[in-house]
């Protein structure tokens, strides 16, 4: 039997991505949602036959652990609420799973990753791009050497952003600007196209527009060194258009552009053309995990990456702030 997956946040990402992939999961499916705004739950219930007792909202979202149709809680809210309801869902004795960023802080990812421990309960970040093939093989060349050690890499994200009212703009919600929301697609692509722990960052931050962008970040460029000697060179944007991974080694080169969108990913390596399939990521996603919770196998996206990537935006936020080459710890 499928396990039952309860969306908290019907938003943008709830409505048009995950919802759909969900229709098509072979291991999981929508069960429950757990919204703010009655006419969402109305509209939901309807349109995906969710039975009344598996609606909540933020207040008797704890109830929850009463409901043996909900298996899996996915957090899908703005960044700064992901700690809070993604504990309290491990409290209720359920898995979750968190989008990202996994949360706005070091230690708020600490506290979610002793909660899930805590609960015995498994904690997977919506890193959807870890399930597709192109990714995988990227880790891979990485991993095997298949163009000799990876020396200097190249990733940039970028979009560039719309109303100014919107919460990706607000500290208070967004924790960070660019950086946190897709800067962290460029962060993750060096750390597993090398596959290892950066050392140490140097980061300058960029603003045309100090009005729109008074509470958070526009556009950062930041570098990381490797214990291994790799580098990287990197960039985030709410500026403009950005969507690049290049990587070079000893014997050769890999690339994918685009690559961190929920469209086709195109990759080319100096041998030719990656030639990989296309897949639904997060219907990928979704059922990896729900096939990690039936199997009792660890997740490939733990708890654990999601701190590690906010332990290096800290180190850039810190470079930021002092204009020197930070120790990343
Ligand atoms: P959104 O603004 O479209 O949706 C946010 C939802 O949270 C809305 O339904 C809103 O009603 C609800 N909400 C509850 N309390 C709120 C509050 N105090 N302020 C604002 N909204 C509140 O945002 P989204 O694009 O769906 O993003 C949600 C999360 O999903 C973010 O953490 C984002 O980083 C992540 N996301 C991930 C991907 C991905 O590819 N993995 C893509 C898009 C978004």
């Amino acid at each position: 039997k499928p396990l039952g997956i309860a969306l908290v946040g019907l938003g943008y990402y709830s409505a048009y991505q995950v919802a759909p992939a969900l229709q098509q999961t072979k291991f999981c499916k929508l069960t429950g949602i757990v919204t703010g705004t009655p006419s969402k739950a109305t509209e939901w219930e309807k349109k995906y036959t969710i039975p009344k007792k598996n609606i909540y909202d933020y207040k008797t979202i704890d109830r929850i652990a009463d409901n043996k149709d909900i298996d899996i809680v996915y957090i899908v809210l703005p960044n700064s609420m992901h700690a809070e309801y993604t504990i309290r869902a491990l409290q209720a004795g359920k898995h979750v799973i968190c989008e990202k960023p996994m949360a706005v802080s070091v230690k708020e990812c600490q506290q979610m990753i002793d909660a899930a421990k805590k609960a015995n309960r498994q904690l997977s970040i919506g890193y959807r791009l870890h399930y597709t093939p192109h990714h995988q093989e990227v880790m891979k060349y990485g991993r095997e050497k298949t163009f000799g050690k990876v020396k200097i890499v190249e990733t940039s994200d970028g979009f560039k952003i719309g109303d100014p009212n919107q919460w990706r703009l607000k500290k208070a919600l967004a924790g960070g600007g660019a950086m946190m929301d897709i800067g962290i697609y460029a962060l993750q692509g060096s750390r597993y196209t090398v596959g290892e722990e950066p050392v140490s960052v140097w980061a300058q931050e960029f603003k045309t527009d100090s009005v729109k962008f008074k509470e958070v970040d526009e556009t950062i460029l930041w570098q990381l060194k490797f214990p291994g000697g790799a580098v990287a060179n990197s960039s985030c944007s709410y500026a403009a258009g950005l969507e690049r991974l290049f990587a070079t080694c000893e014997d050769g080169w890999f690339e994918m552009g685009p690559c961190y969108g929920y469209g086709a990913i195109k990759g080319r390596t100096s041998k030719g053309d990656m030639n990989l399939p296309q897949l639904n990521h997060q219907a990928a996603q979704m059922d990896d995990f729900a096939q990690c919770i039936l199997t009792n196998k660890p997740t490939r996206t733990p708890g654990e990456e999601g701190l590690k990537d906010m332990r290096v935006i800290e180190a850039i936020y810190r470079s930021i702030e002092t204009g020197k080459v930070v120790p990343v710890s």
